[in-house]
């Protein structure tokens, strides 16, 4: 059956209804966002993807650009260094960089949705100043450690393990797929804490990249995004002084989210 026929029928069809309760349209100033971010990638982004993706290249020098836009903080307020946009607006940048490269697109989304946001909405004031503000300016990049050999989808299955030593704690394991990994200066990890009622209790830390211990071992080799690169993280027992508590913990739910 043609796709056009699927779409005339009851079930596909476009409600008057729902056009009247959800707005489709941008409001200007997301349009704006959409032409300044268009022409920048039009400009420095797309003529550049091709040898970054064929090298495998890590597009390190894109970073100033992005930055300077206020790209890599989009969905930060502007008090803590972001560009303070809504999250549409922040959807509609990452289309745009994505038509061009999606390995850059994937190294913008991580930094601000799942490093610059968490800190925003789980850390102290004091990683805010920390980290949150050169994050959201593009000064540092960001990382996130939640997958691991053998836990993708089922996040309830970590086996990195966090063990509190006096004031600090020892983060013990191996993380997959960390997109930006080695190229990022400052982390976030998920690792289980206690176990209660047979469930994992799983904390966030914020890492540094200097961190001793944390090493970066084998880049993944993908079919695409070639030059976002992710790498395998053998986190050895590293003293986690300066991996400070990002978000307390939280129960894994059997579905992998954070409950
Ligand atoms: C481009 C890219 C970037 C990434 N970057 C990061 C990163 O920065 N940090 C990070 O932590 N991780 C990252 N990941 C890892 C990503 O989060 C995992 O790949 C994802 O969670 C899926 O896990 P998996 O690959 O082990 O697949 P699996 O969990 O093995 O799933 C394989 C298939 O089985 C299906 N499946 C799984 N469980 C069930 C079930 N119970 N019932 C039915 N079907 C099921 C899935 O839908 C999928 O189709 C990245 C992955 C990609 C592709």
């Amino acid at each position: 059956m043609r796709l056009s026929n699927l779409l005339t029928r009851d079930n596909f069809r476009f409600k008057e209804e729902q056009a009247e309760a959800v707005n489709f349209e941008l409001t200007e100033e997301q349009r704006m966002v959409q032409a300044s971010v268009r022409e920048f990638v039009a400009g420095e982004i797309a003529p550049r993807a091709h040898e970054y993706d064929e090298q495998a290249r890590f597009p390190r020098e894109q970073l100033k650009g992005l930055a300077e836009l206020g790209l890599l903080g989009m969905i930060i307020p502007e008090e803590w260094g972001g560009a303070g946009f809504d999250t549409v607006a922040y959807a509609v940048a990452l289309e745009e960089i994505a038509r061009a490269d999606a390995s850059v697109c994937v190294i913008v989304g991580v930094t601000n949705s799942v490093v610059c946001y968490p800190i925003l909405s789980f850390g102290t004031e004091e990683q805010k100043k920390k980290y949150l503000v050169p994050l959201a300016r593009g000064e540092i990049l960001g990382a996130f450690c939640l997958s691991e050999p053998q836990a993708g989808s089922d996040a309830t299955n970590l086996k990195t393990r966090a063990v509190r030593d006096g004031d600090s704690y020892v983060i013990n394991g191996t993380k997959s797929w960390v997109s930006s990994g080695g190229e990022a200066n400052t982390y976030i990890v998920m690792a289980v804490t206690s176990r209660e009622d047979n469930k994992n209790k799983v904390t966030a830390f914020i890492v540094e990249g200097t961190t001793p211990g944390l090493t970066v071992s084998s880049i993944e080799h993908k079919m695409g995004q070639r030059a976002s690169q992710m790498f395998a993280c053998p986190l050895q027992m590293f003293w986690a002084a300066k991996a400070t508590v990002c978000a307390w913990p939280s129960t894994v739910s059997t579905t992998g989210a954070l409950a």
